[in-house]
């Protein structure tokens, strides 16, 4: 799991609105792409695209700061709080007895039987453009899952979804004769690959989707450089490569907009799910579970640099005895607890003026909170608030969210 340096910057390539010509608008996400990343050296179609459009500074990923996440929040426009995918690695009774992988497409479809059809709780971009007649592709090369978000609701009918991951590989689109199509000129390389994933899905953008599916709206997911920044670092000569390799797909997608004369009906929001810094250091958790003496009625579900801890049957003892031994664990720096159950955070802050500033508990889903005695919102808690800079704190904080239900985790947004 990534600890994310926050990032969002846009890359308006021209204003689309000639009349003559049906406006294109392609989203391109780039999985764990730091802006600090473009150089005329590394990449030099990105820095020409931030030189020559706009650049926003202040963008940042909502928290936390992982792939599923944020590519929910790119699907929906909204924080994990509304759409409900809350982490990477998260637990839903129902959907499996421990907690389970969103990387997986197929427990997102489980999430869905169980959640009135629905993986995401809201309207998505996908549906959104279907009911204004908007043609709509999202194309990803990361995991199934990852790629599944960007429009969940394609297998039922809305736009279209192509990814190399379904059913195990042998499936690489919704609709039917998407995937048909793309499986005879194409083949399939499965989602997961890095960058072969990468070269298969920009391939199948610009030789069949831009010229034959005619979208006027496309998410574009470049699984890379996440997967080798993870394996060999950031700045390592594997990650150079790795960019290296991706910027140049982004100049032979521009080049084929040229080539199609739409170069100047186009938009090219260019974007990152989050950025990328160092490992977390670790810490540990089973310790604090233990220490609580009610480790049966804990869930832990690990994402690394932030954990969601599912309390049963929503026992504030168990909720305050939890919080407290975390306040203990070295490496725990922000802590979390619902707005609902308790009714209020599980440590009243006046009641614990030991707590170090950056160790405070806080309603997870209502940002402004009120426990300023201890923890200050505005600094230190507003990283699920869109369009705000990211805390200097939450760079290099691991988080811990405390649900107050094991019957219903979602029920604790
Ligand atoms: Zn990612």
């Amino acid at each position: 799991m990534k600890l994310a340096i926050a990032l969002l910057h846009l890359c308006f390539l021209a204003a689309a609105s000639n009349a003559q010509n049906r406006p294109l608008v392609i989203v391109v996400v780039i999985d764990g792409f730091r802006p600090d990343s473009i150089s005329n050296q590394v990449t030099p179609n990105l820095f020409r695209l931030k030189q020559e459009g706009v650049w926003g500074d202040n963008g940042h990923s909502v928290f936390p700061t992982v792939t599923r996440v944020n590519a929910s929040s790119i699907s929906t426009g909204t924080v994990p709080a509304v759409h409900g995918i809350v982490s990477n690695t998260m637990y839903v009774e129902g959907v499996d007895s421990k907690p389970f992988d969103t990387s997986n497409y197929k427990n997102l479809l489980k999430l869905a039987e169980i959640s009135n059809g629905r993986t995401l709780a809201v309207k998505t971009m996908a549906e959104a453009l279907q009911e204004a007649d908007v043609p709509f592709v999202a194309i990803s090369s990361g995991s199934s899952g990852g790629g599944f978000l960007t429009n969940p609701m394609a297998p039922s009918g809305i736009g279209v979804l192509i990814n190399g991951g379904f059913e195990d590989g042998h499936r690489a689109a919704f609709p039917d004769k998407v995937d048909r199509e793309i499986q005879r000129r194409f083949g399939i390389v499965k989602s997961g690959e890095g960058s072969p994933s990468l070269l298969w899905a920009e391939r199948v953008l610009r030789e069949y989707v831009l010229p034959e599916l005619h979208p006027r709206v496309i998410i574009d997911w470049l699984t890379e450089p996440d997967d080798t920044q993870h394996r060999f670092g950031v700045g390592s000569p594997e990650a150079l490569a790795v960019l290296k390799t991706m910027d140049q797909q982004v100049g032979l997608l521009v080049a084929k907009l040229r080539e199609m004369n739409l170069e100047n009906t186009s938009d090219i929001i260019v974007t990152a799910d989050h950025g990328f810094g160092g490992e977390p250091d670790s810490v540990d958790l089973n310790g604090a579970i233990q220490a609580t003496g009610k480790a049966t009625d804990i869930i832990a579900a690990n994402n690394g640099a932030s954990t969601l801890l599912y309390a049963k049957g929503h026992n504030p003892e168990t909720i305050r005895g939890l919080v407290s031994q975390l306040q203990k664990t070295d490496g725990v720096d922000l802590i979390f607890t619902t707005s609902q159950q308790p009714r209020i955070a599980a440590l009243p802050a006046k009641q614990r003026p030991e707590l170090m500033p950056t160790r405070g508990t806080a309603p997870l889903s209502r940002p402004k909170i009120k426990k300023a005695s201890v923890f200050n919102p505005a600094t230190d808690c507003t990283s699920t608030s869109p369009g705000r800079p990211p805390p200097p704190s939450v760079k290099k904080t691991s988080g811990i969210f405390c649900s107050s239900t094991i019957s219903n985790s979602r029920s604790f947004l």
